[in-house]
């Protein structure tokens, strides 16, 4: 036969998730550290992977990392759980919390990745919009919950584009006011250095993601984990893909996190570049910008597209969001070295002047 039946209805109309990451001299679109891992660390990882058994299958729940980050964070080792990316948890808790007649709320415009996972899963989202300045409905959030039917909620902290933190006392007031499990996705919490950790121990219907994409440098690693009670975890194994955290990856986290301090300068220094960003970039004129706690900005200007267009044409990638429901005219840029956000501030002064 030379055909084929059709894939699953819920497929029908997506297209497929385009991170939009093209070649570029200058790379600011997809929220990465610009540095990559130092020499030093390297050539420990390069020994740790040495010692890798290849023909083995993987610890399936990398236990050695669990007690790592459990250890940190004060918690106990089955209330960690590590992913192939926190994309593969957050896959996971639409898997395990979502499904066919139940919903998902969502606070859009936030990472897309999340109204994706749902429609996969056949979960109903449920949007609760941010409010003008991107910052949540809070009243709005707490009043749908209380309906009593949602099954989850992310909440982004720094949210992904628009940069701004979720209210710590706001996250404790829905915790106490619904038993829908919360998660409050902070991948950029090192930027920040703000997290609702310490909300875990009074609410079993909080879970915490985190990554390893960003402050640590590895985004090609693929390494995500999240933090949550006990009989939170336990159902994130039920759905998880058994070997999904592969023995080299593994390996590389253990150095890393073993020496995560070796990362604070790196981190300290992007978040004194996103002043010095935000700024310049506040200074050119028809740009609107909004203030970020994460290692990205968002900003608004008039033909956005057109913008993005030449910027690229000038060596800079950033992330278009002006098609994007809630953003228009909206671009968002990394927070790079300072010689990359140089560059970047430079094209972005000639774009703009060409366009007044
Ligand atoms: N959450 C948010 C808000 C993100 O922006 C990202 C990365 N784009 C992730 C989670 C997942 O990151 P990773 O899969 O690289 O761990």
């Amino acid at each position: 036969m030379n055909r084929v039946c059709a894939s699953a209805p819920q497929l029908q109309g997506i297209t497929p998730y385009d991170p939009k990451y093209l070649p570029a001299e200058t790379l600011l679109s997809a929220n990465e550290n610009p540095s990559d891992v130092e020499k030093e660390l390297r050539r420990e990882i390069s020994g740790e992977i040495r010692r890798v058994p290849l023909n083995r299958y993987p610890d399936p729940l990398a236990n050695e990392l669990r007690d790592m980050i459990a250890e940190a964070n004060g918690l106990d080792r089955n209330q960690v759980l590590l992913g192939n990316g926190g994309d593969e948890l957050l896959f996971n808790i639409a898997l395990a919390w979502g499904g066919p007649g139940r919903k998902f709320l969502n606070l859009p415009p936030t990472f897309s990745v999340y109204a994706a996972n749902a429609r996969l899963t056949g979960t109903e989202t449920v949007d609760v919009p941010r409010l003008e300045d991107y910052s949540i409905d809070e009243d709005a959030v707490l009043a749908r919950v209380s309906q009593g039917d949602i099954s989850y909620v992310i909440i982004t902290s720094p949210n992904n584009p628009t940069g701004g933190l979720a209210d710590g006392g706001f996250v404790a007031r829905l915790l106490e006011a619904t038993d829908a499990l919360v998660m409050v996705d902070e991948a950029y919490f090192e930027f920040s250095r703000r997290t609702v950790r310490p909300l875990l121990d009074k609410h079993k219907n909080l879970v915490i993601l985190r990554t390893f994409s960003k402050a640590f440098s590895l985004a090609a690693v693929r390494l995500g984990y999240v933090l949550g009670s006990e009989e939170v975890i336990r159902e994130f194994i039920k759905v998880r893909q058994p070997y999904s955290v592969d023995a080299l990856s593994q390996a590389v986290a253990r150095v890393v996190y073993r020496n995560r301090a070796k990362f604070e300068p790196g981190i300290q220094a992007i978040i004194d570049e996103r002043s010095r960003l935000l700024d310049g970039l506040s200074r050119i004129p028809g740009v609107s910008t909004y203030p970020s706690d994460a290692n990205y900005l968002m900003f608004r200007i008039k033909d956005a597209a057109k913008v993005w267009e030449q910027l690229y044409e000038c060596g800079v990638l950033v992330r278009d969001f002006s098609h994007a429901p809630y953003l228009e005219n909206c671009l968002r840029v990394t927070v790079g070295s300072r010689e990359e956000n140089d560059r970047f501030l430079q094209a972005m002064k000639e774009v703009a002047i060409a366009h007044l």
